[in-house]
């Protein structure tokens, strides 16, 4: 008989046990001990045991490291300073689960997964019944569908409505350069299910909406964000804290990731993080400010390795922690995150119940990116045919100098003043001369817009689109990036 056995109690369980996380009891044997605790706390016993007294499908107890289902059951003995822990199955889905069995093709396929302790069949076979859905098939989800598909997680769900683009393929590894022009999710799922066609790939190609998000998220017991802009992160996150569903997360810029896992059940969400996105245009997205090609590589495959974890209940989530990652440094710095409780949607006077529109939450007004108005615009073909015409207007490009490397318009007058400079530089320009300010994608041209505008400037348009617009009306030959 040992007289010291500690019981951990799971989080979901504690509310049955006193709010306790550990159990100091007595016994002979695994069931001894569990007895004694389920006569100490009644309420649990429920939880525990179905009806004629057998321990519930999706619940396993374990020995220190060893499931006692691969011991010897309840009959298991005990010796003081043992560790029993009560380790019930995820997002509470588990209870429906049938049960699922491996073709030996598989137990071959799994067999460097089988033969670890921390997995065995018991656990492959979570991974075959887990539902997982991706939102996103970027950068972060090239490898998330690649790693989870081949650990053999069963049912993935991808939401993307992209077409996959020449300037995705330095970084987002699931697309070749023949599948360039097609559809992300007919791409995606031809190549998961050429490296696993044990997976069940479920696409949605559609943008993920306030209409849609819970429909599409209700079927699934994890939602990895793979996001890139913070209306869709701010609608993942509420969606995930109203159905109570982890949300693996991660984001990229440059050279730096961030990953988490928030799960309002256990600790803090986005909103406890980031109360309010920041306003448009200060933080840049990717598409404008770029990214390392192996960046979301890194990031997606640390998300990747949290969602296994979370489907075989192992290890510590980074529930309540931030990781950063910086490429650079090549550093991870963690950070602690606490639960907001003046939270709004998961702290302890909710406002939100209902998802909200995410767009005018992040202050983003329908329609183009840059509300100008059409007098200040002009478009491509349009300048195209004045220049041609022999007027003389002054093209002046706002991009950064690494930029003017990649090619511009190429007219007679094109001036290069990176925006931060305008305002100082701004003496060189004559507000006499018809003015068309360009970048990129007409941004940042934009804002110069506006400062030249406000310093006494009118003959100024706006070149709608920039160049990437320029490349597709006007002249292919000017490479789009
Ligand atoms: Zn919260």
């Amino acid at each position: 008989m040992a007289e010291n056995v500690t019981i951990l109690i799971p989080t979901a369980l504690r509310q049955f046990a006193g709010g306790k996380e550990q159990v100091q009891l007595a016994g002979g044997t695994v069931g001894e001990v569990l007895g004694q605790l389920t006569g100490k706390y009644a309420d649990l016993k429920k939880h525990l045991y179905n009806d004629s007294g057998q321990l519930r499908s999706f619940v396993n107890i374990y020995l220190n490291d060893e499931d006692i289902r691969y011991l010897r059951k309840d009959a298991t003995p005990v010796a003081s300073g043992d560790t029993v822990t009560i380790v019930p199955s995820i997002a509470g889905g588990a209870a429906t689960m049938e049960d699922v069995e491996l073709s030996a093709d598989e137990i071959g396929r799994y067999s460097r997964h089988l033969i670890m302790p921390e997995v065995t069949l018991a656990g492959q076979k979570k991974l075959k019944q887990a539902r997982v859905l991706l939102v996103g098939a970027g950068g972060l989800g090239a490898p998330l569908g690649l790693y989870l598909t081949a650990a053999g997680v069963g049912h993935i769900g991808i939401v993307d409505a992209d077409v996959v683009d020449s300037s995705n393929l330095q970084r987002q590894v699931t697309y070749t350069t023949e599948d360039i022009g097609t559809s992300k999710l007919e791409a995606a799922k031809r190549r998961l299910i050429a490296l696993n066609p044990y997976t069940d790939i479920t696409t949605f190609e559609t943008r993920l909406s306030s209409e849609n998000a819970l429909d599409i998220f209700k079927d699934y017991d994890i939602i990895v964000d793979g996001t890139d802009n913070f209306p869709t992160r701010y609608l993942v996150n509420d969606a995930c804290v109203l159905l109570g569903k982890p949300n693996v997360y991660g984001s990229i810029f440059r050279f730096e990731g961030q990953v988490s896992i928030f799960y309002a059940k256990e600790g803090p969400c986005y909103r406890c993080l980031y109360p309010e996105p920041p306003p448009p245009g200060l933080v840049p997205s990717c598409a404008e400010g770029g990214v390392l090609g192996v960046l979301p590589g890194i990031v997606g495959a640390l998300q990747a390795a949290e969602t296994l974890k979370l489907i075989l209940g192992i290890g510590d989530p980074l529930v309540g922690r931030l990781l950063r990652f910086d490429a650079l440094k090549m550093q991870f710095r963690e950070y602690k995150l606490r639960k907001d409780p003046t939270c709004p949607i998961c702290g302890e006077h909710t406002t939100i119940h209902h998802l909200i529109d995410y767009d005018e939450f992040c202050g983003i007004t329908p329609g183009p990116e840059v509300n100008l108005e059409a007098q200040w615009e002009i478009a491509p073909r349009e300048l195209k045919q004045r220049l041609d015409t022999g007027e003389h207007i002054v093209i002046v490009d706002v991009r950064e100098p690494h930029e003017w490397a990649l090619g511009t318009i190429k007219e007679p007058d094109v001036r290069f003043i990176p925006l931060g400079d305008v305002p100082a530089r701004m003496h060189e320009l004559d507000s006499a001369d018809e003015i068309v300010l360009q970048c990129r994608s007409g941004v940042r041209s934009a804002k110069a817009l506006g400062i030249l505008k406000d310093a006494g400037f009118r003959k100024l348009k706006n070149l709608t689109g920039g160049i990437l617009a320029w490349s597709d009306d006007v002249d292919p030959s000017l490479p789009k990036y």
